[in-house]
């Protein structure tokens, strides 16, 4: 009877060690033509870096597919993509220098986003994916910075490669993102025309960039669900690990 009970302990215990050292399977927002759904492999890649196991999920709004998919992830990242519809999602009609609009990717980066966080998952978002994490808990967007923000004046639309930074960031000491990649200010890629402006109930912006536009966002309290403005995958993909500890964050939270 006693040594049966050592062994059950010992069994037990191997269990949980085996299951603590899988890697973290991470679900990656697809993009969709008419003949495909895929991720570009610089997320893919930077997560692999980063120990996790990349998942791409196909569009759908689906809530019932969506369960499943959640059920099998344990972590997620929204990648970047078209400008979000601004009269279906913040009630604002659309300026003339918005760009082109997804409805149906909306309509799924949405409703994953809201479904994972719900969940308890741990979420990064980046570019499009931050905005959209910001849009579905109730935020708004600049439509294009240029035109509407008062007194821009940094380029949010570089020309040089996604692997090279252009412009700086200053992180808020009092956040995830400091905590993670332990630096006050830190020069960042930038490929955006939107930006977040009113910031999504539970959320506090992290970082901004010189002209005061929103480069980071994150949802209070311990859960890991933090958005990106600029592209830490440009970066990571190419073997600069200047923002690899922000997918470890991810992946570290995700097992
Ligand atoms: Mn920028």
């Amino acid at each position: 009877m006693k040594r049966r009970s050592l062994l059950s302990i010992v069994l037990i215990f191997t269990l949980i060690s085996a299951y603590a050292q899988k890697k973290p399977i991470i679900g990656v927002s697809s993009v969709a033509t008419e003949s495909s759904a895929s991720a570009p492999l610089t997320y893919i890649n930077s997560i692999k870096r980063a120990g996790g196991v990349p998942l791409v999920i196909p569009m759908t709004s689906d809530k019932e597919e969506l369960t499943r998919v959640l059920e099998v992830i344990d972590g997620l990242v929204m990648t970047g993509g078209e400008d979000i519809d601004p009269l279906k999602w913040f009630n604002e009609e659309p300026v003339r220098a918005m760009g082109g609009i997804a409805p149906e990717r909306d309509e799924f980066d949405i409703t994953l986003i809201r479904m994972a966080v719900e969940k308890g998952l741990p979420v990064l978002g980046i570019c499009r994916g931050e905005q959209a994490m910001n849009v579905a808990f109730g935020g708004t967007l600049y439509q294009d910075i240029p035109s509407q923000v008062e007194g821009t004046f940094v380029k949010h639309s570089q020309n040089a490669p996604s692997s090279y930074g252009t412009h700086t960031i200053d992180i808020d000491k009092n956040s995830k993102l400091y905590k993670i990649l332990g630096r006050e200010s830190v020069v960042v890629n930038s490929f955006h025309h939107q930006a977040v402006k009113d910031i999504a109930k539970g959320f506090k912006i992290s970082a901004r960039a010189k002209d005061g536009v929103v480069e980071a966002i994150e949802k209070e309290g311990d859960q890991f669900v933090v958005g990106v403005q600029f592209h830490p995958e440009g970066f990571v993909s190419k073997g600069d690990d200047t923002f690899l500890p922000l997918f470890r964050a991810l992946t570290e939270a995700s097992k």
